[in-house]
């Protein structure tokens, strides 16, 4: 049967260019759905059909799944090593200069776009404006960009003082209101702003129709938050039910996060020393990883909203997807759950949800919640965990952790290693691992995202990551 697609007339002339057709053998929608053998045709950047694969591809990726690109709803661009291989937070003993400092934010830009996020709110630093506005021109290979540019903090000031700077973060630009409504879980984690001063943070960014995400490690401080109007939760090291469920009733969203941890400890030398990052602090730290799993199992028993954040810091940029192996591994998360947190849950949350986040046929009907044909559904019910192809022994050992569905299986063949890390090519580690304390480079042998967003006004497709980097956008039909 043949169907027609009409785009709204606005979007005509876009939806007029050649279109791509991008041939898939597993395609994971965002919304915990599994297709197969399907194609999708995107057109003007927006993706407009998806079917049985038919036609002569433009881009084939067989053998590969494919999904929306990944949404990291917590990154800090800004953060890097400086050439001592040390944590480098500016001011007056920082190592680097400003010319510096902009490049290396601009790498961690192209690194998480090379890692397969498309999309990270930035919570907060003015030069994620920048990098904002210069993915946007096109002029920098990155992921979109959302920011809080700054942060409201105890410090902030009277209510009335916070009230008048959350206006003028609006004015900078912000996309997103940022408070620390406790102190650092290397400090303790306990409530640092008042209840008034969360009231006013709320209260004004809910005025003024922007999201409040807030840093709470403590239920007093999280509570205060989800009662004023603020949206998100980050971290929630030690929220208890009572706390979790006035988040899922309320309609927020949850945000653990198990990178950021792994990362401070991991790279614990080029820390140690600096501010917070003492003995004492990086003890808390190790503490609280036992805590997230805990939470984050006891947030889905609450079915509350979890997205995926990763806190990505210094050290972090371009393993972002780790977080979703830590959710899977230590978390108890289900792989589809944890994919649905970093496309279509993590695109509710940033208010985008008719723009990315989701891989559906805009045709069929599935943008207004419609389900696909009966053959594509009973496709998911299939269940055979089949090793992948030239996968190491003690690999598949691991994987059968994640063969909850094909796809999954598939998707952790061409993501994890043996160690259950999330491996990028070779060429593209080196690649990063050579750009960094320098510009960016494209690895060899690779589209790179400035010519693969010319072509099909998506992003990138990175081989082995597996994801598409098309965006699906909200077309009538
Ligand atoms: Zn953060």
């Amino acid at each position: 049967m043949l169907r027609k697609c009409f785009a709204l007339p606005l979007l005509t002339a876009v939806a007029m260019a050649q279109p791509m057709v991008v041939k898939t053998t597993t395609l994971i929608d965002g919304k915990g759905r599994v297709l197969r053998n399907q194609e999708i045709t995107i057109e003007g950047g927006r993706i407009m059909r998806i079917a049985d694969a038919k036609q002569k591809p433009t881009i084939d990726l067989s053998g590969l799944t494919v999904m929306p690109g990944w949404i990291d709803t917590h990154v800090h661009l800004g953060w890097y090593f400086n050439k001592e291989g040390r944590y480098d937070p500016g001011g007056p003993d920082s190592k680097t200069t400003p010319q510096q400092d902009a490049l290396y934010s601009a790498t961690n830009a192209y690194a998480t776009l090379m890692g397969g996020f498309t999309t990270v709110q930035c919570l907060g630093q003015p030069i994620e404006g920048e990098i904002r506005g210069l993915v946007e021109a096109g002029a920098l290979p990155g992921p979109r960009v959302l920011t809080s540019l700054r942060a409201v903090t105890e410090t902030t000031g009277t209510p009335g003082e916070i009230r008048a700077y959350v206006d003028k973060m609006k004015t900078d630009g912000a996309d997103v209101i940022k408070l620390f409504a406790t102190a650092s879980i290397r400090d303790g984690g306990k409530m640092t702003m008042t209840v008034d001063q969360i009231n006013a943070t709320c209260g004004e960014a809910r005025k003024l129709g922007l999201r409040g995400v807030v840093h709470a490690h403590s239920s007093d401080a999280a509570r205060a938050a989800i009662e004023a109007g603020c949206t998100s939760i980050e971290h929630g090291t030690f929220l208890d039910d009572a706390t979790l469920q006035l988040i899922a009733s309320r309609g927020a969203f949850f945000d653990p996060n198990f990178l950021v941890l792994h990362n401070y400890l991991d790279n614990k030398p080029k820390f140690l020393g600096i501010g917070n990052y003492t003995e004492e602090g990086f003890a808390y730290m190790e503490k609280a990883l036992p805590l997230v799993a805990d939470v984050l199992k006891r947030a889905r028993k609450q079915h509350v909203k979890v997205v995926l954040g990763t806190d990505a810091v210094a050290g972090s940029h371009g393993r972002n997807a780790e977080e979703f192996v830590y959710r899977v591994k230590d978390g108890g998360d289900k792989p589809m759950d944890v994919l649905m947190s970093g496309t279509s849950v993590a695109a509710e949350s940033l208010g985008m949800s008719d723009k990315i986040g989701v891989g559906q046929d805009r045709c069929a009907g599935g943008g207004h919640g419609g389900r696909p044909g009966g053959h594509r559904a009973k496709s998911t019910r299939r269940h055979h965990s089949r090793p992948p192809r030239g996968l190491r022994d003690e690999a598949r050992q691991d994987l059968q952790e994640y063969a909850v569905t094909p796809a999954v299986d598939e998707m952790a063949a061409s993501t994890l290693t043996s160690k259950g890390q999330v491996t990028i090519p070779q060429e593209i580690r080196e690649a990063l691992a050579a750009s960094q304390g320098s510009a960016a480079r494209l690895p060899r042998g690779h589209a790179g995202p400035v010519d693969c967003r010319a072509t099909h006004a998506g992003r990138a497709e990175v081989e082995g990551v597996g994801s598409l980097f098309a965006e699906a956008a909200a077309v009538a039909c």
